[in-house]
């Protein structure tokens, strides 16, 4: 008997050499069969929509088709980004935010942080990069596709440059640099954190072994074993303004792993920052991998341009509640001094 996956319709070959893999080969939830790539991919630890997020053990991540995986998942898939309007409305003089996740995560990295805006006079737009959360079938993970992906958005919501800001954590502060070189007049100014690293194609001895690392991994594990060897990382860390649940419950999408290094690897900072004519405001946990922090901000026209280093900080600095007041104050510090 030949069995086919519903999810991507291949052949599941040699049922019973199936049976002693490690992934499952049905979805945990509906009796479909699903091939091992897919079973291993949509992986996810089921949260119910707005309540507290479970104990992280390891028996909880489970494997859905992709129909289940879908209604599990905190994202709403009948839209590719979620808007967060200012409490009073919008108006001539409204700031646009757009918040770009990191890799393997998707706009949820940052739906905690928006609302905590919206008594400004701010406009959040929480995207997903390509082949991230629901762009995760439709769109192949490039830099340039990541440009187009901005580009949509910014024309379909009529984001006015003189008061556009990009914000980009780990990932996607990294494309952030391509995107703003090739939008640089779309935007007023950028918010970019977690990318103090050089990992371009000129970058350290060790940046290269670890994203040889990344690569390896990515092409090696499962989804499933990937967010296995994520917990103990997102345990050990002393963030805690919503990591667990921003980064469990939209599903991590660690199948574009490879795709990642290949972007990050191409993107050279140095050279980017130079053409850009509006600031930069840096964030950096001091925990974190940063040796080009200095050489980012050094080559800032701008001169409005600063970076803000949290010591204790790790790469989850952005969710760890002994910062992220006050970097929320500095970005809104930062975005009216674009106002005027
Ligand atoms: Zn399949
Ligand atoms: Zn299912």
């Amino acid at each position: 008997m030949t069995l086919t996956c519903d999810d991507c319709q291949a052949q599941i070959k040699g049922r019973l050499f199936g049976l002693l893999k490690a992934t499952p080969s049905t979805c945990t939830n509906c009796p479909r069969n699903l091939c091992t790539e897919c079973a291993g991919n949509q992986a996810l630890i089921p949260f119910k929509k707005g309540e507290d997020p479970p104990p992280i053990a390891k028996e909880s991540i489970q494997s859905y088709c992709k129909e289940c995986f879908q209604n599990t998942s905190v994202l709403d898939y009948s839209k590719a980004y979620d808007i967060v309007e200012p409490e009073n409305g919008v108006n001539a003089k409204t700031m646009t935010l757009i918040w770009v996740h990191g890799g393997g995560s998707s706009r949820i990295m940052f739906a905690r942080h928006a609302p905590l805006f919206a008594n400004k006079n701010y406009r959040s737009i929480l995207i997903d990069l390509p082949g991230h959360g629901t762009l995760v079938d439709s769109t192949t993970l490039t830099l340039d596709e990541c440009t187009n992906t901005v580009k949509c958005i910014l024309e379909k919501e009529n984001c006015d440059p003189l008061r556009t800001i990009y914000i980009g954590a780990s990932f996607g502060a990294y494309t952030g640099f391509h995107v703003l070189g090739h939008l640089k007049d779309k935007f007023a100014g950028a918010v970019m954190m977690d990318c103090g690293q050089n990992v371009g194609p000129d970058c350290s001895l060790k940046a290269r072994l670890g994203l040889w690392m990344l690569r390896k991994m990515a092409s090696s594990m499962s989804n499933q074993s990937l967010m296995n060897a994520m917990i103990p990382a997102v345990k050990k860390s002393k963030a805690d303004f919503h990591l667990v649940e921003t980064c469990y419950a939209a599903g991590m999408f660690f199948q574009q792993g490879k795709a990642q290094c290949d972007c990050l690897h191409a993107v050279r900072p140095a050279a980017i920052i130079p053409e850009l004519e509006f600031p930069i405001l840096f964030f950096n946990g001091s925990e974190d991998h940063r040796d080009s922090e200095n050489v980012w901000l050094s080559h800032c026209n701008d001169k409005r341009s600063s970076l803000h280093v949290y010591p204790g900080g790790d790469h989850f600095f952005c969710h760890d509640s002994r910062f992220v007041d006050d970097m929320m104050g500095r970005i809104a510090q930062f975005i009216e001094t674009l106002r005027s």
